[in-house]
């Protein structure tokens, strides 16, 4: 039975109950991470997840608050004697830019480093990313301060789906991304240069005509101001509610 976990639920100003946005697809034949961040252990182990059990990475962009965690889950990975291949997915952008970071810590001169191989996903709306017995991960450009995807899970036995906006002004591509799907989770920082409201992002789940709509990606601990649920429930009938670090949607 898959199930997608949220790692963490805050915008890149995190705090101690509430981590930077991050998930994770479990499966029986596949675990898949969307973004990494800061010590992607602790989490994981909270879960009850080993990390060396996780097969995939998909990253969405490359800014701190969603990336900072790979450079340790691989070394991490390479200590405790990984020998499978562990496959990371993201835009030419974003991984050239993870290539570099990981030769600065110069990994090739790691011995015995386990296969990793990038897998470079165009910036084309509804892009199949992975496919697996259970479920199908596909991806759409949206609309950031640098290239960036939003994600959307379709689940074969249940034939649900969840769409997921990432870090993005509203914009048609997840609207598009999200058609036809049980549920959205999409981002509310703020009225800000390349984020999205609460207010918009319930008239994204509105246009999209999703059945629910989680918030994620929203102010946390000392930052947190106004009551986003009531915000985004102004444009949207369905039901909304808050991303919380570890809610966990049962999908198959
Ligand atoms: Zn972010």
């Amino acid at each position: 039975m898959a199930k997608l976990v949220i790692l963490g639920s805050s915008n890149a100003l995190s705090s101690k109950d509430s981590e930077n946005t991050h998930m994770i697809l479990v499966g029986e034949e596949r675990i898949v991470m969307i973004d990494c961040v800061n010590n992607p252990v602790h989490r994981l182990q909270q879960i009850g997840v080993d990390f060396m059990d996780v097969t995939d990475l998909v990253l969405t962009h490359f800014h701190p608050d969603h990336v900072s965690g790979v450079p340790l889950l691989l070394m991490d990975m390479w200590l405790r004697g990984r020998k499978k291949l562990f496959t990371i997915y993201g835009l030419h952008y974003t991984l050239d830019r993870m290539e570099q970071l990981m030769r600065m810590y110069s990994w090739e001169t790691w011995p015995n480093f386990f296969p990793v191989a990038f897998h470079r996903v165009p910036a084309v709306e509804k892009t199949s990313l992975f496919e697996c017995e259970e479920f199908r991960i596909s991806s759409s450009p949206v609309r950031h301060l640098i290239p960036t995807i939003g994600l959307r899970f379709d689940f074969k036995s249940s034939q649900s789906a969840v769409a997921y906006s990432c870090d993005t002004e509203p914009c048609a591509e997840v609207v598009r991304l999200a058609e036809g799907a049980d549920v959205l989770i999409h981002e509310a920082t703020g009225d800000a240069t390349g984020h999205s409201s609460a207010s918009q992002a319930g008239k994204v789940a509105a246009q999209a005509e999703v059945d629910k709509l989680y918030l994620i990606h929203y102010p946390t601990g000392e930052y947190t101001n106004g009551n986003l649920v009531a915000e985004a429930s102004q444009y949207f009938q369905g039901k909304v509610e808050l991303a919380t670090d570890f809610l966990s949607l049962d999908l198959s």
